[in-house]
């Protein structure tokens, strides 16, 4: 069992847990995940290292309430338990000084970007950091990712906070202006990491995405994660999660990402139906 230390509401639908995992922690490096269960009879789900402390022992981890278990997960108060946390999983970024990189974090993005920014700012690179979100509820942690970048940019979908934009579009104009990032980072949903893809392909601008595939066991057995990266079938969880967002056949991946819309639909309106609270995973 895995203690939650620290809990807090980053947004109406984006929370962040501390949890107590001494193990992960000590091996955990930027750009790696781990798997999780809320309780012994849930589902397993993934999870980005948003940040850990070694000396600590513990793992931050930031998820958006989107379905039946991120949404018990979000019932989980400091003081709960979960069932496992599994990992630390996946390649860590590779960080280098490269020079100038540029880090993009879209939505609950923001947090997996982070530590990578972090890492690549002590390796002496120059960061330039482009965050955003739908609208400014959305947005968290501006001011540490103001810590680890030398330049940042905001936006909001609806302009209710920064620039009114999407992310893609100071980058464009950055790219546009003559800017050559010897490596871009993009986090955040698949249709964003496309989109960004798509703007730094003319540039020939290195893109790297973390791509969040379907995921069961995460270690390289079931094959639910696979995508098609320049043509050839590769598995997200033990191959990526990183990736060369060019090579990505981003298509494959959403429409993959839908299979099982309809079975997630119903797993959450039966736990809402159920409406218990309790932890024994119905
Ligand atoms: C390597 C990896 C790292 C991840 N890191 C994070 C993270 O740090 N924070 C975070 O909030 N989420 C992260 N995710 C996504 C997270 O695992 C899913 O949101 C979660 O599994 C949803 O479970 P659920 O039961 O709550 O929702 P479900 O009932 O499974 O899904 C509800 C709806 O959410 C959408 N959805 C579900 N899974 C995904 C997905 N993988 N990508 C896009 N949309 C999805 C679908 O539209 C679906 O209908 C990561 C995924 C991967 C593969």
């Amino acid at each position: 069992m895995y203690e939650i230390l620290y809990r807090e509401d980053l947004a109406p639908v984006t929370k962040l847990i501390e949890v107590k995992a001494p193990l992960v922690a000590r091996k955990a490096r930027a750009g790696q995940f781990v798997v999780i269960r809320v309780n012994e009879k849930g589902e397993r789900i993934p999870l980005t290292i948003a940040d850990f402390d070694r000396e600590k022992g513990t793992l931050t981890l930031i998820f958006q309430e989107v379905g039946k278990t991120t949404m018990m997960l979000g019932t989980k108060r400091a003081g709960d338990y979960l069932a496992s946390v599994v990992g630390p999983l996946g390649h860590p970024s590779e960080i280098e000084n490269y020079g100038t990189v540029v880090c993009v974090g879209g939505g609950v993005g923001i947090a997996p970007i982070f530590p990578i920014a972090r890492e690549l700012k002590h390796a002496g690179n120059k960061v330039i950091s482009i965050i955003g979100a739908r609208n400014k509820d959305l947005l968290f942690w501006e001011d540490r990712m103001r810590t680890v970048s030398d330049e940042l940019v905001v936006t909001t979908d609806d302009g209710s906070y920064g620039r009114k934009a999407l992310v893609t579009e100071p980058l464009k104009e950055m790219l546009s202006a003559g800017l050559k990032p010897a490596r871009i980072w993009a986090i955040g949903p698949a249709i964003m990491m496309k989109f960004v893809s798509l703007t730094t392909q003319p540039f020939a601008a290195p893109t790297i995405v973390s791509l969040n595939s379907i995921m069961v066991d995460g270690t390289g057995m079931c094959g639910a994660c696979r995508v098609s990266v320049g043509g050839q079938t590769r598995f997200v969880c033990v191959e990526g999660p990183e990736f060369d967002g060019h090579q990505v056949d981003w298509n494959l991946l959403l429409e993959r990402q839908r299979i099982y819309v309809d079975e997630e639909k119903r797993a959450l309106e039966h736990w809402k139906d159920h409406g218990c609270g309790c932890d024994d995973g119905c």
